[in-house]
């Protein structure tokens, strides 16, 4: 028995297989998508059995695999599939793609040291006719009624009993694995449907067995998770499983708890918070059929069910569903509608403010379209108030306008709760120096420290470096050192001198770091222990607390000025999305929102609601400038240690694309954005097309060109979410 092993040859941009002979005593464990074990040059390697045959090629003298590394197969049928065309849309490795697909205890990577966790049990072995002493018979006792006692508990009770009773014979020890996590339930009364949840539910239904896809386009609070849950439900009656994909930073106890309430213990939940070991646990759970339902963030779209009714996409917009910052870079959406291919079932995406190249595929007909144009009971959207800072500036308290210092104390009077939102942190963007104009930059990276007061550390947001803030300025030495713009931390100490009596909470990146922490945090403001809730855009995301009847958004310019062609798209998102926060029971809700662009039309819009306003817009500004949804994009990006390097290949590939895409519109060589990271030069050139086919074959022969090239690395992102 001869078998193909997929291995990663690190850091190599390869796929290969190597042959390996099989010994007699595994060859009863060896299946296709196996991970094993096998003498490598001078290594041992993990990898996946990828194909078995009998073949025995003379010439070459075979080694011999170590070890069958798990008892399951890791990779089945459909995701060995799902791999290949991974790793064919998206032009990466193989070996990357199934990584990818799995959690870390389950790669095929050397030094991960994930095992099951085991628990020792006591059981009852005979009658009893000896006499015993009271702490034996408490533990007899326990066994009889339990069936089973952890024996953690009863050496509680009391260890020597435990002994006698296990050298007598009269118990006996088993050991077990035990799952890490344990999800339980308060059971609570589900809402009749309203009618055009109705409505939603049974359109969806009536086409369970396709893989059509349908995009609910629903306001904030319309009712768009109870859709979800009464598809889901209906299905599971069936004997149908679910995937539910919500974005990383909604994955708190508030959504994942509302469906624990409803489907108790057939679900699992992966989110990045979880340890490796949780993780491992949970997919486990899956794999075996022991859960119906899977709720988490990307990657949980591999989640390895059988027999799959429905994919739902809540928030489809998020951009975190497109994997970016390392191969493969596939989207979560595309592997969605493959596996409903696959398995025969819907996709349902939902959003209050779709993408527009979801919602251009609706109007088209390619999605069907379900509008839920109302929130539940005809509670009303909260009103948006813009506020011109160019007329405020001078009446500003640090960077609170009049306006807004007075809308929060009328709110905070009446004991309701507030919402800022600034997407960014830190204390300051930037430190410069006054005297000489000297600014403070990462020694490693083309982007100046962002500083935090907290630490009293300045640090580089992209590579991490950190570095204590000087006194006087490194080149004319003059104590002019000044910090400029804001971050969260600064806003969190303006709030404490302008209402020194309301408690105040900051959750951004650097609060929310330890386990836990995120939880903790939303969870004390849900209990009314915070009047102010401060944050970065993950405050803006699917939270839902009654009490917050005010949102203030400091300034609404930050993402306006990212140099992106989407920066328009994300502004409007994000302010739709935090104004959601507002209002949402039986309270009115109100929202203001700071800017220097009061007449940019992301921010009219957003005002009024007004999604279709929006997205007749901006989709004319994409055509003028032929852009995504009317062009398909794909960056190229050329990364080098050395400037030059980097800067003769990007010509080099440039001139290589103007022959060989007649039909592509090609943009640059020019620096990317930010154009050193990590001490790492970018350059990049983007590739404009109406069809895909001309651009595939002459990407893929790039990449073969410079997969050994050890000096310059090329990294490809096929409809980038960020360009
Ligand atoms: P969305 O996901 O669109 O933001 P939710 O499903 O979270 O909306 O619903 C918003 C709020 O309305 C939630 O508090 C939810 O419990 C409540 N709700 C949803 N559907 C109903 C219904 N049919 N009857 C009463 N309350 C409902
Ligand atoms: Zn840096």
């Amino acid at each position: 028995m001869i078998v193909k092993v997929l291995v990663e040859l690190s850091n190599k941009n390869i796929d290969k297989t190597f042959d390996y002979l099989v010994p007699e005593k595994l060859k009863s464990q060896i299946q296709i998508g196996i991970r094993v074990t096998v003498p490598f040059a001078h290594q041992i390697l993990e990898g996946f059995v990828l194909e078995i045959s009998d073949y025995v090629d003379s010439s070459f003298e075979l080694k011999e695999i170590m070890n069958v590394v798990d008892q399951d197969i890791v990779l089945n049928q459909e995701l060995l599939e799902l791999g290949k065309y991974i790793s064919r849309t998206t032009l990466s490795t193989l070996i990357s793609a199934y990584q990818t697909m799995l959690p870390k205890a389950l790669k095929a990577k050397q030094g991960v040291n994930v095992s099951k966790k085991m628990a020792h049990y006591l059981l009852l072995k005979k009658e009893v006719s000896e006499k015993l002493t009271d702490t034996q018979r408490e533990i007899i006792h326990q066994i009889q009624t339990k069936g089973r006692l952890l024996k953690k508990e009863a050496e509680l009770i009391s260890t020597s009993s435990v002994k006698t009773l296990l050298k007598k014979e009269i118990i006996e020890e088993v050991e077990e694995e035990v799952y890490r996590l344990h999800h339980e339930s308060d059971f609570k009364e589900k809402y009749p449907l309203t009618p055009s949840q109705q409505k939603a539910v049974d359109t969806i239904l009536d086409q369970k067995n396709t893989d059509a896809v349908f995009l609910i386009h629903g306001v904030t609070g319309s009712g768009k998770t109870e859709v979800y849950m009464e598809i889901i439900e209906k299905l599971l009656q069936e004997g149908k499983e679910s995937i539910v994909l919500v974005p990383e930073i909604s994955l708190t106890e508030q959504i994942v708890s509302r469906f624990q309430n409803r489907f108790t213990d057939s679900i699992a939940i992966l989110h990045s918070r979880l340890s490796d070991g949780e993780k491992y646990d949970e997919w486990r759970k899956i794999a075996r059929g022991e859960v119906k339902i899977v709720i988490g963030a990307r990657s949980a779209i591999f989640a390895p069910l059988k027999n799959i009714g429905v994919i739902i996409i809540d928030e489809e917009h998020t951009d975190s569903y497109k994997q970016d910052s390392c191969n493969p870079k596939y989207h979560a959406l595309d592997i969605a509608k493959w596996r409903g291919k696959y398995h025969h079932c819907p996709v349902v995406l939902g959003s209050a403010t779709p993408t527009l190249e979801t919602y251009a595929r609706a109007k088209k007909n390619v999605y069907q379209l379900i509008e839920l144009n109302q929130r539940v009971n005809h509670r009303s959207l909260p009103e948006i108030q813009i506020i011109d800072m160019n007329q405020e500036r001078k009446k500003m308290v640090g960077n609170f306008s009049c306006s807004l210092i007075s809308a929060m104390q009328d709110t905070l009077e009446k004991k309701e709760q507030v919402i800022l939102l600034l997407n960014r942190r830190g204390y300051s963007s930037v430190v410069s120096c006054k005297n000489c104009g000297y600014t403070e930059k990462c020694p490693n990276c083309d982007i100046s420290l962002t500083y935090h007061k907290s630490s009293n550390t300045l640090r580089c947001h992209y590579c991490g470096y950190g570095t204590k803030l000087n006194e006087c300025c490194p080149e004319c030495r003059e104590k002019s050192l000044s910090t400029l713009g804001t971050g969260t931390e600064k806003i969190e100490e303006e709030l404490h001198k302008l209402f020194p009596n309301q408690k105040v909470i900051r959750m951004d990146f650097d609060t929310t770091s330890r386990k836990g922490s995120h939880d903790r945090i939303i969870k004390s403001f849900a209990a009314g222990e915070y009047d102010i809730l401060l944050g970065t855009q993950m405050i803006a995301k699917g939270l839902d607390f009654p009490n917050v009847t005010l949102v203030g958004v400091i300034n609404a310019d930050t993402s306006l000025n990212i140099p992106d062609f989407r920066s328009s798209e994300v502004t409007f998102q994000l302010l739709c999305q935090v104004a959601g926060r507002s209002g949402r029971r039986d309270k009115k809700g109100k929202v203001l929102i700071q800017t220097f662009n009061p007449e940019h039309y992301a921010i009219q819009y957003a005002k009024t609601h007004d999604y279709l306003g929006f997205f007749t817009k901006e989709m004319s500004i994409r055509h003028q400038l032929g852009y995504s949804p009317y062009y398909y994009l794909t960056v190229v990006r050329i990364l080098s240690k050395s400037y030059d390097d980097a800067k003769s290949t990007s010509n080099k590939i440039g001139e290589y694309f103007h022959k060989n895409l007649p039909n592509t519109t090609i943009l640059g060589p020019s620096v990317a954005n930010v154009f050193r990271i990590n001490n790492i030069y970018r350059f990049q050139i983007v590739l404009k097309y109406k069809t895909e086919k001309e651009i595939y074959p002459i990407l893929n022969q790039l990449i073969d060109h410079y997969k050994t090239n050890s000096k310059v690395k090329i990294d490809i992102d096929i409809n980038p979410t960020h360009i």
